[in-house]
């Protein structure tokens, strides 16, 4: 023991250990409602744990618009670069507009969400989580020619069992939100739930903050209403000032079981390959040096990642890259199919292996890496 102790002493200072998700984390994540603009539940989550006793966050607080922010202190008593992590609390959803005679709610959608997923979906309405459905008329009440048709949003209502406009005004009033009623999973080496866009890049945050400190300032917002314009990471970006930035968040995989599902090209990402980097998407290019340093991070640590086509879609990193005088960006996504839907499935090795570039690349960081 003595010796082992004195071996260890003598040692180089060992490189710092790698965080590991917690998988009930992004269970309790997956399942928490939280539609844009209504991110309560999530935030209470995150901040039961940024505050709970031994967390080595300071200074958690929420801003104006009701993103978490909190601070990681650098190592070392030099002035060190800070670097800002993003990753969006906010999930696609419904808003409840108004009330039928006959009790049934009429809503339209809260971010990109085709209406082709909707029909027939459970759904939880409130912050009772009020079970609901998307109610559809069954094949037997449909003439041949309606069969085959997709029914607009504007023509779907959510049925929660109320009888009239009064009773289902009180259920749910004008701008309650509904999100699908999916539960979170576990399944062979991967997962499944209705928010892991983006729950999994607020886990992975929450283990960076567990896994530091690092040699930069690491600070960590988790934002709100990402999916109606990635208004909260614009002025958390502002407020800190960041020397950096860095979006962490999922993407739509292209390697679906149906490859007839793949018409856009702009996505060419895919399962088990890691995680994947952006060089530029539709809002934003991404700073070369961060893409240098993590493509070269990964490289020296041996871990998988691939490089996300240019083309269509943005991320937080768009709001960030503008904030106050500018900042450096780079978006990190974990690849998962069917986003935008009921149930998005992703990799438990693309989860980790994000977690472990983004920690790496955070203790590996010197001030070369944004040398012009
Ligand atoms: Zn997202």
């Amino acid at each position: 023991m003595a010796k082992a102790a004195a071996a260890s002493k003598a040692a180089a200072p060992a490189a710092l250990p790698a965080p590991t998700i917690d998988w009930e984390q992004v269970r309790a994540l997956s399942n928490a409602t939280a539609v844009s603009g209504d991110e309560g539940a999530v935030r209470r989550l995150v901040l039961g744990w940024l505050r709970a006793p031994g967390a080595a966050a300071r200074d958690v607080t929420v801003d104006a618009l009701g993103s978490v922010l909190a601070v990681l202190p650098a190592t070392g008593r030099r002035p060190a670069a800070r670097v800002l992590i993003a990753a969006h609390m906010d999930e696609v959803g419904l808003m409840i507009v108004d009330h039928d005679s006959d009790g049934s709610l009429r809503f339209e959608t809260v971010g990109g969400l085709s209406e082709r997923v909707l029909l027939g979906k459970p759904v939880l309405v409130g912050p009772q989580r009020l079970p609901g459905i998307i109610g559809a008329a069954p094949r037997h009440l449909l003439g041949a020619d309606r069969l085959t048709q997709v029914v607009k949003a504007n023509a779907m209502r959510i049925d929660l069992g109320a009888t009239n406009a009064e009773a289902a005004r009180r259920l749910a009033p004008v701008g309650e939100r509904a999100a699908f009623a999916t539960e979170f999973a576990m399944l062979a080496g991967a997962v499944r739930g209705k928010a892991l866009d983006d729950r999994l890049g607020c886990a992975i945050l929450l283990a960076l903050l567990r896994g530091g400190p690092y040699p930069v300032e690491l600070r960590a917002a988790f934002t709100v209403q990402e999916e109606v314009g990635l208004r909260g990471a614009r002025v958390a970006s502002y407020r800190v000032a960041p020397d950096a930035a860095f979006a962490l968040d999922s993407t739509p995989a292209a390697d679906l079981p149906d490859s007839r599902g793949r018409e856009n090209t702009h996505y060419n990402t895919r399962l088990g390959a890691g995680p994947a980097l952006y060089v530029a998407d539709g809002r934003t290019i991404s700073d070369r040096r961060l893409v240098t340093h993590l493509t070269r991070t990964a490289q020296a640590a041996g871990l998988p990642y691939q490089i996300r086509q240019p083309g269509g879609g943005s991320t937080d990193a768009a709001a960030m890259q503008q904030a106050a005088a500018g900042v450096p960006v780079l978006a990190v996504s974990v690849p998962g199919r069917y986003a935008h839907s009921p149930a998005m499935l992703a990799r438990t090795a693309d989860v980790e292996h994000t977690l472990r570039l983004m920690h790496a690349a955070l203790a590996g960081w010197t001030p070369k890496v944004l040398k012009p």
